[in-house]
């Protein structure tokens, strides 16, 4: 079988955890901690890196220490994981979806001004499968309506837009360093921001909100900390992100180059003012074929290939089925249209040239079947 993604831990990573456990620093204390926000942060070009015990702790972070909470609107997408529309329902407001656009999958920037009402307080721009969201029109809109930014950036680790990092356009931008990510540490989350007072209460939020006196809390806190484990994995990945990131770009560009004369999928976009690291390869069966997308994968599993489909729009998630009905989160038919027909192959960073071969092989001899 193909894994559909596995982890590269080919650096530094068992020399620093094995570090941990001669020198006892298990916990959050310890010294990789501190140098894992330091150097993913300088990686990305920002000041302040607040490390997380996952990505959604992160986004939860990163909502609430812009201040949103009951009352308040958030604009997401429609077509994302669900840790984004989750983290602004865990912080008491409601989410706001808006639908994809079909080039890129990211969030449509034409269509979220239509929903900012005098509740909308933020919109939290997810980056999909790799693609950069046009930040450009985002940040335009955000400024006119005061709006403010986050960006989601667990599935575009270097992705760059207009030759700017991912990450550097908002207010925070939150990363999931979950086993299948880019970059990984297992599981892992961090915020990044310019700002020091957003920083200084994100520290706070996520460690209990420890007062003075150290018990006296002044707000409600998480324990949200990365352990030091964690981040000596991170530290590692940090070595050679350049790596990571550039074998997810050679497998792509293998993929599309034996997958564009089969004629049969929409592959996946790269715009002129994009660096798409292509966190995963994703494609969609186009409208002239008749089968299904399960079908499909159903038969590829069969030849040992293995595959997972695309997001669930939000839209069509049974546990919002409430805001769906009173209309708050509408019908998002590209999003949809995307979950019926899309997919990906296996992406990860240690996939051969002869791995990828051996999938288009798998799907060609599928497509001949049919
Ligand atoms: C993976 C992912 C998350 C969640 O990260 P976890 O570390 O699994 O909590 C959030 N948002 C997006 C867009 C993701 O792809």
């Amino acid at each position: 079988m193909i894994p559909v993604c596995e982890p590269t831990l080919d650096g530094n990573e068992l020399k620093y955890v094995v570090d941990c456990m001669h020198t006892g620093w298990i916990s959050s204390g310890g010294k990789y901690v501190k140098r894992f926000e330091e150097d993913f942060a300088k990686f990305v070009g920002l000041k302040h890196g607040i490390s997380n015990s996952n990505g959604t702790t992160a986004l939860h972070l990163a909502v609430e220490a812009l201040g949103i909470g009951e009352g308040d609107e958030v604009i997401v997408p429609d077509f994302t994981m669900m840790a984004v529309p989750n983290s602004v329902f865990y912080a008491g407001a409601t989410p706001i979806t808006i639908d994809s656009e079909s080039e890129t999958w990211n969030m449509d920037p034409d269509l979220i001004e239509e929903r900012i009402t005098d509740k909308t307080k933020a919109i939290i721009v997810a980056h999909v499968y790799g693609h950069p969201a046009d930040m450009a029109k985002i940040m335009a809109i955000a400024k006119k309506h005061n709006l403010k930014v986050i960006e989601d950036c667990a599935e575009v680790h270097g992705a760059t837009y207009d030759g700017k990092m991912c990450g550097t356009f908002g207010d925070i931008a939150c990363f999931s360093f979950y086993g299948n990510k880019i970059i990984s540490t297992g599981e892992g989350g961090m915020c990044l921001t310019n700002d020091d007072a957003l920083a200084e209460e994100m520290r706070k939020l996520k460690n209990h909100y420890f007062g003075n006196p150290r018990f006296l809390h002044d707000k409600l806190g998480y324990n949200y900390r990365m352990t030091n484990i964690h981040a000596a994995i991170g530290v590692a990945q940090v070595e050679y992100a350049d790596k990571l990131i550039q074998s997810r770009i050679d497998n792509a560009q293998l993929y599309s180059k034996l997958l564009a004369p089969l004629d049969f999928f929409n592959l996946p976009a790269c715009r002129d003012n994009v660096k798409n690291v292509y966190w995963m390869y994703g494609i969609t069966i186009k409208d002239t074929s008749k089968i299904s997308k399960e079908d499909f994968m159903t038969r590829l599993k069969e030849k040992g290939v293995d595959t997972r489909s695309f997001f669930y729009p939000v839209s069509m998630q049974n546990s919002y089925k409430r805001l769906v009905d009173s209309e708050l989160i509408r019908d998002a038919p590209v999003a949809k249209q995307l979950y019926e027909r899309g997919f990906y192959l296996p992406s990860g960073g240690s996939l051969t040239n002869e791995q990828i071969e051996t999938v288009v092989e798998k799907i060609t001899e599928v497509i001949d079947e049919l």
